[in-house]
């Protein structure tokens, strides 16, 4: 039982972690600040957080849990701005998409009081954001990657284990640069095609006569589409490097189901088609959610 949970960035990520740690017990005592003090406002009317903080910094006094749920480029300055409060008796976690600049911002904002940081990427989200989207089951059922830095105290470890098991979630390890790898080729390079081919029917003359026509399949292809451009420009922008080779990647993919349609080659199609169904038929989301 943590006795207060200091959240800095009440959207939809933060709101629901609140949401899921009082509904799971384990705080007694909520915390929130935001960028916009509406935001902070519309938290406490839903009861999302108890007490509403002017700072950064007055969030995490008296917290021995502090969620930092803000864009991944605003962590260093988040960082900064709570850095003489961060005790070692303080569990420190984000929650951001991208990992290797989150790990680096921290050691420039934190120095030798990184020890009590425990960075997270909780694999559940929306396509909405903000605290109106907040929901206690968003984390239930899911996985969390942490990726602990050498010098993270084993036990500050297990308590960050302990407490996303809490909520429902299911914890898996690994380092900041794999992570970045993975997330690479299975959440960010979707969400750069689905924003680029979303973008291509969009600017056509026909447009909004296409787009009447369009089906299910349409819609599920380019749900992930309607995700918040500065949280995506973020993501893209801290893992280029990993973004650009997944989408070179890709290219190469497209240009080679190209060239057999151009070359009229029905059998080498349907057997570059063929590999993908099959693939894509035989796998399954890991950790299936539970009823919410
Ligand atoms: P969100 O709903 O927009 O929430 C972010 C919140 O942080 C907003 O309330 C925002 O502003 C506030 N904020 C922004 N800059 C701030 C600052 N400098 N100081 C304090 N508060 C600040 O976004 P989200 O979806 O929760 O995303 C938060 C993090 O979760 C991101 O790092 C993202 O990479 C990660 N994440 C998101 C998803 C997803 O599907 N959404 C999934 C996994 C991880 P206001 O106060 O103006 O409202």
């Amino acid at each position: 039982m943590f006795q207060q949970l200091g959240i800095i960035g009440c959207g939809l990520m933060g709101g629901s972690f609140a949401l899921a740690a009082r509904r799971a017990g384990i705080v007694r005592r909520i915390v929130g600040y935001s960028k916009s003090p509406s935001t902070t406002e519309r938290a406490q009317r839903r009861g999302v957080i108890d007490v509403v903080a002017d700072s950064a910094l007055q969030a995490v006094a008296g917290s021995d849990l502090v969620l930092v749920s803000v864009p991944v480029a605003a962590t260093e300055t988040t960082l900064k701005a709570i850095r003489h409060l961060v005790e070692p008796d303080v569990l420190v976690m984000d929650v951001g998409s991208t990992k290797r600049d989150v790990v680096d911002a921290a050691r420039r904002a934190l120095r030798e009081r990184i020890v009590s940081f425990v960075p997270a990427h909780p694999i559940a989200g929306k396509e909405v954001s903000g605290i109106d989207h907040a929901d206690a089951g968003l984390y239930a059922g899911r996985q969390v990657i942490l990726t602990p830095l050498p010098q993270t105290p084993a036990a500050l470890v297990q308590k960050a284990t302990d407490l996303w098991a809490a909520l429902g979630a299911q914890v898996l390890k690994m380092t900041p640069e794999n992570h970045d790898h993975a997330f690479a080729a299975v959440s960010h390079l979707p969400h750069l095609v689905a924003f680029a081919y979303f973008g291509s029917v969009l600017g056509q003359p026909a447009a909004a006569d296409l787009l009447s026509l369009a089906g299910p399949g349409f819609r599920d292809f380019t749900r992930i589409a309607a995700s918040d451009p500065t949280m995506w420009r973020d993501i893209l922008l801290a893992n280029r490097e990993e973004v650009l080779r997944q989408s070179a990647r890709f290219r190469q993919a497209l240009d080679a189901l190209e060239q057999v349609i151009a070359a009229g080659n029905g059998e080498a199609l349907q057997e570059l088609l063929r590999v993908a169904s099959d693939g894509r038929a035989h796998w399954q989301m890991h950790a299936p959610r539970p009823g919410r």
